[in-house]
Order: C-alpha cells, then structure tokens, then sequence
C-alpha cells in the first residue's frame, strides 16, 4: 500500500504530530513530517495536529510557515484536531488570534470550561460512533453555510467538513480507531 498515492504530510512543528502519523500509518496512508516549506511543497494534505495553537502559530511564523500555510489551504486539503482546528477557523476567541482562515467556522478556545476541560465520550458521527477524546477543547460558535456537520456533542459542532477540509474539536488521532483519518483520506481522493 505504501509507496504510491498521495503523500500525506503532518505539521511537525509542536503537538501530538506523532500520533497522526501513527493513525495515518494503520489507516495505509503515505506519511511524512512537514516541518519547513520544502516539506510542504512535496504534501498534497495537510494534518495540523492537536497541541497548543498559540505556540504552533508562533512556530509558523518563525519558520514563514504562516503564508504559505494559508495558501497550501486554499487549494488542498487540510485536517486540523483541536489546536489544528483553530488554526484553520475563520476567527478565533478567548482569546483572539491569528489563523489560516481555511475553513468557515468561528471558534472559542478552551471553551468547556476549567472543571471538565478533558473527556472522553461516546460520539455518533457520520462515520458511526466513536470514542472522543477532548482536552482543553474549542467549541465551534459559527459555521458558515458550505460547513457541513459530522457529529455534534451538547449541541456544538465537533466534526465538521467543507469542501476537501475537515476539522475535529476532539482527538480522534488518540485513540485505535482510523475512521475518521480514513474519512480525511476519502475526502483527499486516497
Ligand atoms: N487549548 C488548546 C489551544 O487553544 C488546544 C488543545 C488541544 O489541542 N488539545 O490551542
């Protein structure tokens, strides 16, 4: 299965990227690590993974990742779990910063409060029901009209897709199950 198709590249810059390779792995996708712009260039999809968006922007920035980041999302896909789904939303609250403004969705950071900020459910989702995984988890507040919804949980988006794009609030990179990475493989042409 490895060695022909299209090569999956996982942002490597800060966060579980590991984990991605890992699931993309077992799910029989051609992998690497994108850490600079050549690496990015040789991608044709995008894993951001889950981690801190603060720091992940800030890496961007120091290696000129930021730019070209938005432009690699205007034209391929991209999959961001947790920080990774900041980073692609339209805006970005508590507190406000910077994103790639893939996809049409306006999210509040660490969101679900300090008591329970980490959880593990049982999610029905487009791909069936899956074990969720949240820490520290955004809640998506907006979604724009192309924004479709996989899986909602207490009423919020927490799987959403527009166009080739895909985005999870939750972790699913944690946990055995590669559905929803085949799913990101399916929306990719894999
Ligand atoms: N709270 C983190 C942030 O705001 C995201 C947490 C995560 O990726 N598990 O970036």
């Amino acid at each position: 299965m490895a060695g022909k198709g299209k090569l999956f590249g996982v942002l490597a810059l800060q966060g579980d990227f590991e984990k991605h390779q890992h699931s993309l792995e077992s799910a029989g996708a051609r992998q690497c690590e994108v850490r600079n712009l050549d690496d990015l260039k040789r991608v044709d999809a995008l894993v951001i993974p889950g981690g801190e968006s603060t720091t992940m922007l800030r890496l961007m920035d120091y290696y000129d990742l930021f730019e070209p980041l938005k432009a690699f999302g205007a034209e391929k896909p991209i999959f961001g779990t947790c920080a990774g789904a900041i980073l692609m939303a339209r805006g970005v609250s508590s507190p406000a910063q910077k994103s790639l403004d893939v996809m049409d969705i306006d999210v509040e950071r660490n969101a679900y409060g300090r008591q329970v900020d980490s959880r593990i459910i049982e999610l029905e989702s487009s791909v069936g029901n899956v074990e969720a995984v949240f820490i520290r988890a955004p809640i998506i507040r907006r979604t724009g009209p192309e924004v479709e919804v996989l899986a909602s949980y207490l009423g919020d988006a927490v799987l959403v897709k527009q166009g080739k794009h895909l985005a999870a609030t939750f972790h699913p990179e944690l946990t055995d199950d590669i559905r929803v990475h085949k799913l990101f493989m399916d929306l990719v042409g894999e």
